[in-house]
């Protein structure tokens, strides 16, 4: 027991544990994070490094095994043996041999996307539900002309303030169907099981044709089939800057019933995991600066 002269007094203990309560709060949010794939492992080895008192240098090594997808105690412990690491280590304790051999390990499980040779002039946004792709491409559109934001067609209604051809065109499914058969989309997919979403061919080809860059912001599905349809695309995936803000975005307005809410969590879960087929990932913290970093991304015509 500290005696009264070396223990700290009242206030400062409170402060401290107060401190300590936020560390942990940081630490499960981190591991939440890890687990849903908002944040690349390799990307919390880096941080840990950078800041050893941070909340990734602050982890241990065994809770970070353990938040990875997949991965259950017994192959947490088999890992801890192959790269040589204690499980009492914590991330920023690790020694740069013990770091680069459990690098080594994540590099093989969970690659990160190799950046990709050159750029293209066509560039596909997408990313989870309730990320923000629409804000950002809207301030895209709006903060730079040169890039042409293509216009969807959709068998959904108009919302209020909605124009037709200004956000979507907005068709009957009669008109999709034929605007299917007569190969006038690019893409085109089922959005959350009910309406349908394409993108209409003829503008993108134009507008490259014109030397224009084209910005495409749409789902994954609509992704993957650019990504087949033209292989030299670019595809950004747009990333929360954490799981829980996620969560605040996707159920936050409270309208959902729980059945609704866990549904939705779901998919962005399975959404997110989508990630490892696109080229760059995106942070959307700010909306300026996400619109500014997926403008670099594009090859835009000087
Ligand atoms: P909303 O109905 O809220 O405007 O859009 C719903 C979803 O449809 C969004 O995730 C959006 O990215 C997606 N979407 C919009 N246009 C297209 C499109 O042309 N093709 C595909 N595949 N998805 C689209």
């Amino acid at each position: 027991m500290p005696t009264d002269s070396v223990r700290p007094p009242e206030v400062d203990r409170t402060a401290a544990s107060r401190r300590a309560i936020e560390a942990r709060r940081a630490r499960a949010s981190l591991k939440r994070d890890i687990g849903t794939r908002v944040l690349a492992p390799q990307e919390v080895l880096r941080r840990a490094e950078s800041d050893t008192r941070s909340p990734a240098g602050t982890l241990r090594v065994t809770d970070f095994l353990l938040a990875l997808p997949a991965i259950g105690r017994g192959k947490r412990d088999r890992v801890l043996a192959e790269v040589g690491i204690a499980p009492v280590k914590r991330l920023g304790g690790l020694g740069p041999r013990q770091r680069d051999r459990l690098c080594g390990w994540l590099d093989t499980r969970f690659p990160e996307p190799e950046p990709r040779p050159g750029r293209s002039r066509l560039l596909v946004l997408a990313g989870p539900t309730a990320v923000g792709k629409g804000t950002v491409a809207t301030r895209i559109r709006d903060t730079h002309p040169e890039i042409h934001l293509s216009v969807s067609a959709t068998t959904r209604q108009p919302r209020p303030g909605e124009v037709d051809g200004t956000h979507y065109y907005f068709v009957d499914d009669a008109e999709f169907d034929r605007m299917i058969a007569n190969d006038e989309l690019l893409e085109y997919a089922t959005v959350h099981n009910t309406h349908r979403y394409g993108t209409p061919r003829g503008p993108v080809d134009e507008a490259l044709r014109a030397g224009r860059t084209v910005l495409l912001e749409i789902d994954l599905q609509g992704a993957r089939q650019v990504r087949s349809a033209e292989p030299s695309a670019t595809l950004v995936f747009l990333l929360p800057p954490s799981w829980d803000e996620l969560v605040t975005r996707l159920v936050g307005r409270g309208t959902e019933d729980d059945e609704e809410r866990a549904r939705r969590l779901r998919t962005a879960r399975v959404e997110l995991a989508a990630q490892r087929e696109f080229d760059f990932f995106v942070v959307n913290d700010d909306v300026a600066e996400a619109a500014e970093q997926v403008v670099e991304l594009a090859d835009v015509p000087a």
